[in-house]
């Protein structure tokens, strides 16, 4: 197996003094798509967030590329190649899709081609159909789209998805689990945060089930969908 991209191990991270995360651990390999799922409230959002080195945590281990960067700043987290596509979507509602796409572009480290707008407008189809459009004239879950297109022109290794079917329409939803499929199928690996377990189950590799701030099952999505009883505990579904 090849060496994680991503590693987590002992992750705990509090809100003043309230601990929501008690001693996570969890990988990311190379072009894999991982899903952590859990209920309103698990801590999937505040792990996302304390890989990214947006709020203080401590952690045994928190390497990208094997490189620690635990204390690092979030935007040298990013500047390694670990994209972050937070639940509310940033986009710059006055600009079109194209220009919201340049905002974005920035030089990777990898050796693979950069991104452009007119290959992600491949990967994209919906948005090459409204590259003029403004962002104020965009649905919800176009938006999220966009900053996940947008994410990608800074050339990430990975990509921590936040909840990426929350708050879109049906029809969204399916060509959003098109273009998470279609960013592994370009080589890079994505961690998405997700409630909907029908959603992360056609999408990821693996599942980790979070359940109050805990890890409670680490293992293959098919070991995942074919066990009711965990679904039911942990999500109530
Ligand atoms: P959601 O689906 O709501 O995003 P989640 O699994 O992402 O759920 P988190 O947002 O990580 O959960 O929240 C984990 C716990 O931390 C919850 O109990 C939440 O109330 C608490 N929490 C989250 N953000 C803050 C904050 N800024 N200050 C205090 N407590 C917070």
């Amino acid at each position: 197996m090849s060496a994680p991209l991503l590693d987590v191990a002992g992750l705990s991270a509090a809100y003043g003094r309230a601990q929501v995360l008690f001693g996570l651990s969890l990988d990311v390999r190379p072009g894999e798509v991982v899903a952590l799922i859990g209920r309103n409230g698990a801590g999937k959002t505040t792990t996302l967030k304390a890989i990214m080195g947006l709020i203080p945590a401590s952690a045994e281990r928190l390497a990208f590329k094997g490189q620690s960067i635990a204390g690092l700043s979030t935007y040298r987290i990013a500047r390694l190649g670990l994209g972050y596509v937070p639940e509310d979507r940033r986009i710059f509602t006055d600009l079109t899709v194209e220009e919201n796409l340049e905002v974005g572009r920035q030089a990777g480290q990898t050796g693979r081609s950069p991104w452009t707008p007119e290959r992600l407008f491949r990967l994209f189809p919906n948005l090459a159909e409204m590259r003029g459009r403004r962002g104020n004239q965009m649905s919800g879950g176009e938006q999220q789209m966009l900053t996940i297109a947008r994410t990608l022109m800074g050339n990430p290794d990975a990509i921590l998805l936040d909840e990426p079917s929350e708050g879109i329409a049906p029809v969204i939803v399916q060509t959003m689990a098109e273009a998470v499929l279609a960013m592994k199928a370009e080589g890079v690996a994505v961690l998405l945060s997700e409630q909907n377990w029908a959603f992360a189950g056609a999408i990821a590799d693996r599942a980790c089930v979070i359940e109050r701030g805990e890890m409670r099952f680490q293992g293959s999505m098919a070991e995942f969908l074919g066990n009711e009883a965990l679904r039911a505990e942990t999500l109530g579904v």
